[in-house]
């Protein structure tokens, strides 16, 4: 989940109810189950056991180390000498900077389907005395990314002890800069999908997971169709012409045409869109003025605009820049907009969420499965979705009783580490199960 996307998203985890999941249930594909079904997911649940000391230091070590977005080189190096020793192929270092991709090619034939996992941290100062504090100071894996680079090199082993009855490929996506690149550099998803970690072999489907505090270790959250927002950063000038403050009528005061500009952009919100239509429009820093008896010339905003609908977002954006014009020019004041793209919405495709529904339930039970609203933060997974279908869903790392309960991105933030072997079990149940439907549909 992105930096800027961390506004303070007050985080509702709503329990669907029961009907609701039976009614979904039904209208799933097919039966859950079978005898091979069944030994297949107890020998993934033994292997991914049988790795948790492991998944545990590697997590640790991750999080002692964390780096910053396009700065994850160590990481990078862990996670490529890694799949190189598990036997992946075609293991491309460099991607995107420090992106890393493999390919698992099964021993028997079937379809591709990519898994990705993002590798950054942030620039948080760690608070908690933990064992495997952070050793880098100002900086702090507090959106969990340790944990998913973790579970992915974890399905890695555990797919590659069970290539030969794999029946496809898994491509595995190691991502750096999720939380967005420094100023003036290109990074994330964007970037990897432009060097082409995208094709050869472009895969059917992609899957994602992300840690979330807000549920309890043991489950499972997700949504299906609009999952998180899409992100703009706003950038405004609005300019007038400076005068003595007691002489106002001999100028055009930004200041004013500012706050009237403020005040209009929160009505696209409650007047110009559709109520049922989330959209967020905040207006974060203002700066202008250079003395208390001077007409402000200059104002300077930047804010940030989340939706959760492609449609809601553009006409948003056009409604935006409508306002400004309007009300500058009513003034006689000039305005600047520049609206930088931070995320697109991230969309699970409802009918792959519905076709991989019954393996997650299968895995972890239908009772710590729980279907959660929508995110206003953003991620920038989404990219990949606009390429190939894709389901990126959450795992619980919260535990009340042990006090695991800090948000993402606080210095605070923790995971309960037994969430590494659901995570692990749980994805590679889910790919697997994937090509073997795929595999079999021929498709
Ligand atoms: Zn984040
Ligand atoms: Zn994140």
């Amino acid at each position: 989940m992105t930096l800027r996307a961390a506004v303070r998203a007050v985080l509702a985890v709503v329990i669907v109810p029961a009907a609701v999941l039976a009614g979904e249930r039904a209208r799933s594909t097919g039966p859950a189950g079978g005898a091979a079904t069944s030994a297949r997911r107890e020998k993934v649940a033994r292997a991914a056991l049988a790795l948790r000391d492991r998944l545990v230091a590697q997590r640790r070590d991750f999080h002692m180390h964390p780096e910053l977005s396009n700065r994850e080189e160590r990481t990078a190096g862990v996670v490529a000498e890694r799949l190189r020793a598990l036997g992946l192929t075609d293991v491309r270092t460099g991607v995107a900077r420090h992106g890393v991709t493999a390919l698992l090619v099964g021993g028997k034939p079937g379809p591709v389907v990519a898994v990705r996992a993002d590798m950054d941290a942030l620039p948080i100062q760690e608070t908690i005395d933990v064992p495997y504090k952070s050793q880098v100071a100002g900086v702090k894996h507090a959106c969990g990314h340790d944990v998913h680079t973790t579970v992915e090199l974890g399905v890695a082993e555990v797919l590659a002890g069970m290539k030969a009855e794999i029946p496809g490929t898994v491509k595995f996506i190691f991502q750096p800069a999720e939380e967005g690149s420094p100023a003036g550099e290109e990074g994330g998803a964007p970037l990897m999908i432009k060097e082409g970690a995208m094709e050869n072999p472009r895969p059917a489907a992609i899957f994602g997971l992300h840690t979330n505090p807000n549920v309890d270790v043991g489950q499972i959250a997700y949504m299906s169709g609009p999952a998180m927002a899409s992100s703009d950063h706003l950038y405004i000038t609005i300019r007038g012409k400076s005068a003595h403050g007691a002489q106002p009528h001999a100028g055009v005061d930004a200041v004013v045409v500012a706050a009237e500009c403020i005040t209009a952009l929160q009505n696209i919100r409650s007047r110009r869109i559709d109520p049922l239509e989330p959209l967020v429009i905040t207006i974060g820093t203002i700066h202008g003025g250079v003395r208390n008896n001077v007409i402000a010339a200059e104002v300077k905003m930047e804010g940030t605009m989340r939706t959760l609908s492609e449609d809601v977002r553009q006409r948003a954006k056009a409604l935006v820049r409508e306002t400004l014009q309007s009300i500058t020019a009513a003034y006689g004041a000039t305005f600047e907009l520049n609206m930088d793209e931070n995320a697109v919405v991230t969309f699970n495709e409802p009918s792959l969420v519905l076709e991989t529904l019954p393996t997650i339930r299968g895995v972890v039970g239908d009772a710590n499965v729980v279907a959660i609203k929508p995110l206003m933060p953003a991620e920038d997974f989404a990219y990949f979705q606009k390429v190939v279908p894709g389901f990126y869903y959450f795992l619980g790392v919260g535990n009340r009783a042990k006090g695991i309960t800090a948000g993402w991105h606080t210095p605070e933030f923790d995971v309960d580490e037994d969430s590494l072997v659901v995570g692990v079990k749980v994805m590679s149940n889910v790919l697997l199960e994937y090509l073997e439907r795929h595999a079999a549909a021929g498709k």
